[in-house]
């Protein structure tokens, strides 16, 4: 049976961290959508040119080629960027690049046909909303604004990208505020999905609680299967 699992949510909510895991243990492909966002953003600052430049910037659509590799590495026209886009300068921009509805359709159709074929879990802001509107499973992965700054700055630190936990918070708030308003696809809760908040919960937690989600779900949906 193919599954598609949708996982929306604000900035440094954990969804990648727990989507990968979740991926693993159940045999599915994990899709990052934000990652594209990410190398679509870091293309356009290799250029030159300004992120808040709609025009200039949905100019890159049709040349910008992104593959989301097995083992994580993000490749954008054939440079590895899985590192640079994690960087604060490309996290301060992509909001207004995933604002372009030009660069979203483009992104959006290929990850479409990437869940045509496989069960997938994927995770964004507008998944369970626009890119897969019929997935089995949504669900919206929240947690508090302090507990996600201080969660992503953990990890930046522990990937060696400098940074304040100050900066974080204030990129945290900035980016949730530009999708949450921008016109086309923006960030918010589908009507059908749970909403799972994270606060107090651990990583292995969280895991637990989705799988425990997809299951129930599963069994109510198929129930034969
Ligand atoms: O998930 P991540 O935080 O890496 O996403 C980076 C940015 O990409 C988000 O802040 C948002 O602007 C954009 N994004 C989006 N829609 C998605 C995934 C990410 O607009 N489905």
């Amino acid at each position: 049976m193919k599954v598609t699992v949708a996982i929306d949510g604000p900035a440094a909510a954990g969804k990648s961290t727990v989507a990968k895991l979740v991926a693993k243990k159940l045999g599915y492909v994990y899709i990052d959508t934000g990652a594209m966002y990410r190398a679509y953003t870091w293309y356009c600052m290799e250029k030159g040119v300004d992120c808040q430049d709609h025009d200039a910037c949905i100019n890159f659509v049709g040349e910008v080629s992104i593959v989301l590799k097995e083992d994580g590495a993000v490749l954008c026209n054939d440079i590895d960027v899985t590192r640079a886009i994690r960087e604060p300068r490309v996290s301060g921009n992509v909001s207004y690049i995933a604002s372009y509805k030009e660069i979203r359709l483009f992104l959006v159709d290929q990850q479409r046909k990437m869940a045509e074929s496989n069960s997938v879990i994927m995770d964004g802001r507008d998944i369970g909303t626009y890119v897969l509107p019929n997935a089995d499973v949504k669900i919206f992965q929240i947690a508090s604004v302090e507990t996600r700054a201080k969660r992503r700055y953990d990890e930046n630190i522990s990937k060696g990208i400098t940074c304040t936990l100050e900066e974080i918070e204030e990129d945290v708030r900035k980016r949730d505020y530009i999708d949450s308003h921008r016109d086309f696809a923006p960030l918010t809760c589908a009507e059908d999905a749970i909403t799972l908040d994270t606060s107090n919960m651990s990583i292995e937690e969280v895991v637990d609680a989705i799988i425990n989600i997809i299951d129930k779900r599963l069994k109510e949906k198929y129930p034969n299967a």
